[in-house]
């Protein structure tokens, strides 16, 4: 039997809300397969801890992750602390602190789901986006002068490095490798940005001449925009940097049916620190502490988490158990049109994770 130790950081809002919602679906798979185990520490991390320490999370804090196999992380923004400050001292702390460099949000629409687009079906809208998550435009380089006067003046830089260039390219088509298309595009911007896209397009040619196998184009992230929308079955694995990878899968969330569904990866690949899984979906002040999250975005990334520790049935068997629940319109909740409560959900989820087989034929 294998023991995972999982950190949990619930942070703000509904995080605190969907986190145990996570941990439940995770102790039900734990007790329908006794070659599975977790052992689970809670970390009290975010706005709460802000007011009690002036810190999101307390110095030494990654200290404390590296030892886990794994982090399951709920939202940093809490609405009495400036956006900027609760997720560079959390969440951007620990993405960059643990060089979680590559950030993975798969988009399916999943069974029982309306989505917006009218002419899409649900098989044709499959894609993983790899988002560069250690530089970029959110690289932190910049700084304010003359502040409060009237000639006061302000950057954010964009930092590109060859080599975090280099990683994540190198990600994306591994993981384009992997899947049965084996295609991906690489979103750029290096007709107006003739610098750091011009070299971010230079190295995708040089990456890709290692993986004969994947065939890959090239979208500019505005023109990817309408491609989503207008021929979202073109489109398959895409890689793109911390800000345009930001926005679209936001809406590639949107256009899947809603945020509270999809998950998020934040991996160092090279397995040298911990990984940390995360919904997509903020803090949602406008739901908070109503117990109707959605907590569907969690359970997917509990998949993705097990995925990673190389638990493949289980990973199945909890991704077939949320796709019977979502096929239930009774077990929506608000944000799908639906009545249900993030605890009834959860009770769904967890009673189909213990009545699956866990032999499962592969999705
Ligand atoms: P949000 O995702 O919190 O909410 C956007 C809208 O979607 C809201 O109407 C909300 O009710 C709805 N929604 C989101 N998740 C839902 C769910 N699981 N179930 C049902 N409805 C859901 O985004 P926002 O309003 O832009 O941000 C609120 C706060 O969260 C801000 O402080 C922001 O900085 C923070 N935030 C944090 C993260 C993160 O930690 N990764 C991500 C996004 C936003
Ligand atoms: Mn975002």
């Amino acid at each position: 039997m294998t023991t995972y130790k999982i950190a949990l950081i619930p942070g703000d809002g509904i995080g605190k809300e969907v986190i145990p919602a996570g941990r439940q679906v995770l102790e039900s798979l734990s007790a329908a397969d006794p070659e599975i185990s977790f052992s689970f520490e809670s970390f009290p991390w975010g706005g709460d801890y802000y007011r009690a320490h002036g810190a999101m999370m307390p110095a030494d804090g990654l200290e404390a992750l590296r030892g886990k196999d794994a982090i399951l992380f709920g939202s940093a923004g809490d609405p009495d602390i400036p956006d900027h400050i609760t997720l560079w001292g959390l969440r951007l702390k620990i993405c960059q602190g643990l060089d979680q460099y590559a950030n993975v949000r798969p988009t399916r629409i999943l069974p029982g789901i309306d989505a917006p687009l009218k002419r899409c079906r649900p098989e044709d809208l499959n894609w993983v986006i790899v988002r560069e998550n250690s530089e970029g435009e959110y690289s932190g380089a910049g700084g304010r002068v003359h502040q409060g006067l009237p000639m006061e003046a302000a950057t954010d830089l964009s930092m590109m490095t060859r080599a975090g260039v280099e990683r994540i390219q190198r990600y994306a088509f591994g993981l384009a490798q992997s899947r049965p298309r084996k295609h991906l595009t690489v979103v750029t911007k290096s007709n107006a940005q003739r610098h750091a896209m011009v070299m971010w397009d230079e190295v995708a040619r040089e990456v890709a001449q290692e993986f004969p196998e994947v065939t890959w184009d090239k979208e500019m992230v505005d023109a990817a925009t309408a491609r989503m929308v207008n021929h979202p079955a073109t489109l398959d694995t895409i890689v793109a940097t911390n800000l345009h990878a930001d926005i679209l899968s936001d809406l590639a969330a949107a256009l899947a049916g809603s945020l509270g569904i999809g998950p998020t990866a934040n991996i160092n690949p090279e397995r040298a620190t911990p990984s940390m899984f995360e919904p997509i979906h903020g803090s949602a002040f406008d739901i908070m502490g109503k117990g109707i999250a959605n907590p569907i975005g969690t359970f997917w990334t509990a998949v993705m988490l097990l995925e990673h520790l190389g638990e493949i049935e289980a990973a199945r068997r909890v991704m077939a158990a949320i796709e019977r629940v979502t096929a239930n319109p009774a077990l929506h909740t608000r944000d799908l049109g639906g009545t249900a409560t993030t605890a009834q959900v959860t009770a769904a989820v967890c009673a189909q994770v213990a009545s699956t087989r866990s032999c499962l034929t592969p999705a």
